[in-house]
């Protein structure tokens, strides 16, 4: 039963947050520098918001240029001396292992903050984000004590006269930028290949969810890493976060967020040649091949695209289905929508909840009103269920052309854009007319058809019979304009090591 009380057809009513909660709330906004809560020095805050209500909820420091540069200089100090990159690979890992336990230890306060937060679902907090964060961070720890080099015999040279080998050594200080729609799932997902690698870094979540960062570091101190090495400032993007990425104590930039921020962050970074990951934004697509069970490849699309609102980089927010089964799956995806409908992110019972600013409303809003203008048909949603919050519908868009800004651009939301086709040659086309490369779902149960669209797809990660699938033991990253480099497995940890060559005469 929900605990949700609509007082009016059109008013959603959060439930009362938790002591915890409220205590975080009422923390004096602060940045966790050196393993000490410091004050900004220009005093200047940033509002955080609930989502569910667009209420004000408490405030968080806007770090001005002095607090990055001592951010970074604190982050510089720790590398520099060593005094984490030198310890015993093994007391890398079980620190970063105790700092996994303290997250789980402390997961229902850290899913609660996440939906006061951002707008998402405790539930899906409680099972996605946070069990997902802990996983990242046990799944790297390991690699703390497996990285090792090769030794290489040189091809010009007799067997005997050199003896040389390849190493693997952190790359250094690590500014980590993090967007706003997985907050302490991407903030771990950074740190950790970072910490196992032995780099030191400066963590900047976004500055609308800053809220489980700055939790997460009150259990670093607890956890047991030396001062310095993990640092977390709040602040603004093209104030913190532009100084952090042009600042020359930094040695590699690790960036989550949109492709058009991703590429001034890119041209930011080449001064001083930093090292550069980028996983930036997508319109993955998803095709329904005509073998499928209707219903379940229904639902499936319908959970690619509506989960945290759309709000998610792998989003499949273009679906392909086939001409002979369109009508169907588009029934079944709205039949879905009941499921998905949006409740206010402490409903027990909610699926989806608001999207996360007044921003991103009207972002979504303004899309879905250009797709009406441009000649397309809303099969259903488009509209908001409430007066309060940032509630937007489940939203399914037909008669939709490739020329479409709904179909060309990144919406972010909880849209969906549907069109026909009639076989694999021209579907696989239809996927790759996009600057985006990050995702793709493919739904069929002919093998034969899954392999050949999976090969042609140009893609980082293709999903078979599901969608959103993501597992710390697997490399994720975009082709074109979805990014470069790769985050997790063995690639995810490479990307924080310099390779050294070292070649001793005999
Ligand atoms: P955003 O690019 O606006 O912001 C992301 C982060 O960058 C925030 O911390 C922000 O403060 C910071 N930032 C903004 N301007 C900056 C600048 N000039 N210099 C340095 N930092 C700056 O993105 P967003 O709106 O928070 O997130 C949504 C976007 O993120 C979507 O495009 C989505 O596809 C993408 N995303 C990608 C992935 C992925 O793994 N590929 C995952 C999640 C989200």
């Amino acid at each position: 039963m929900s605990s949700t009380t609509q007082t009016s057809p059109d008013t959603f009513v959060q439930r009362e947050y938790s002591p915890q909660a409220k205590a975080a709330l009422a923390r004096a906004p602060a940045l966790f520098i050196n393993n000490e809560w410091v004050a900004s020095t220009h005093g200047a805050t940033i509002a955080v918001e609930d989502p569910s209500t667009g209420r004000e909820v408490s405030r968080i420091a806007d770090a001005s240029d002095a607090d990055v540069d001592r951010a970074v200089n604190a982050a510089r100090a720790a590398f520099d001396d060593g005094r984490w990159s030198d310890l015993p690979p093994n007391v890398r890992e079980n620190t970063m292992r105790k700092l996994a336990d303290l997250i789980e230890a402390h997961a229902a306060e850290f899913a609660e903050l996440e939906a006061i937060d951002n707008g998402k679902p405790v539930g899906m907090a409680r099972m996605v984000d946070v069990p997902g964060a802990v996983d990242h961070l046990r799944y790297m720890a390991g690699w703390a004590s497996k990285l090792g080099g090769e030794t290489m015999q040189p091809s010009t040279m007799p067997r005997g006269t050199v003896f040389s080998y390849v190493s693997r050594e952190p790359v250094g200080v690590a500014a980590q930028i993090v967007p706003w729609n997985f907050p302490l799932l991407m903030a771990t997902l950074k740190i950790s290949p970072a910490l196992a690698a032995g780099c030191t870094l400066i963590l900047k979540p976004a500055e609308q969810t800053s809220l489980t960062a700055l939790r997460l570091a009150d259990l670093v101190v607890q956890a047991g890493f030396p001062p310095g090495v993990i640092n977390i400032i709040t602040g603004n993007g093209h104030t913190a976060g532009d100084r952090l990425v042009k600042h020359p104590g930094v040695d590699k930039v690790a960036f989550t967020g949109s492709t058009e921020v991703g590429k001034i962050i890119n041209r930011n970074a080449t001064e001083t040649l930093k090292r550069v990951t980028l996983e930036l934004g997508g319109k993955s697509p998803v095709v329904v091949m005509p073998d499928v069970n209707v219903a379940d490849a229904a639902a499936g699309a319908a959970g690619a695209i509506f989960f945290n609102s759309g709000q998610v980089c792998i989003a499949g927010s273009r679906l392909f289905a086939h001409r002979s089964i369109f009508d169907k799956v588009i029934e079944g995806i709205a039949g879905a929508t009941a499921f998905w409908t949006p409740r206010p992110s402490l409903d027990p019972s909610a699926h989806m909840g608001p999207l996360v600013s007044r921003d991103q409303f009207d972002r979504v809003m303004g899309y879905i009103e250009a797709g009406k203008r441009d000649g397309a048909t809303v099969a259903v949603g488009g509209d908001s269920p409430s007066s309060n919050g940032y509630y937007v519908n489940p939203t399914i868009l037909v008669d939709v052309k490739p020329t479409m800004s709904v179909v060309s651009e990144e919406i972010f939301g909880p849209v969906v854009v549907a069109q026909r086709f009639d076989d694999i040659d021209e579907v696989a086309k239809m996927a790759n007319d996009t600057c985006y490369g990050l995702g793709a779902g493919v739904w069929t149960r002919d093998v034969s058809a899954m392999h050949r669209l999976a090969s042609k797809i140009k893609a980082g990660t293709v999903w078979g019979n599901c969608h959103a699938v993501i597992d710390p033991a697997l490399p994720f990253g975009g082709f074109k304009q979805s990014g470069f480099g790769r985050e997790q497995a063995r690639q995810g940890i490479d990307a924080y090591t310099e390779l050294k060559t070292v070649i001793i005469k005999l």
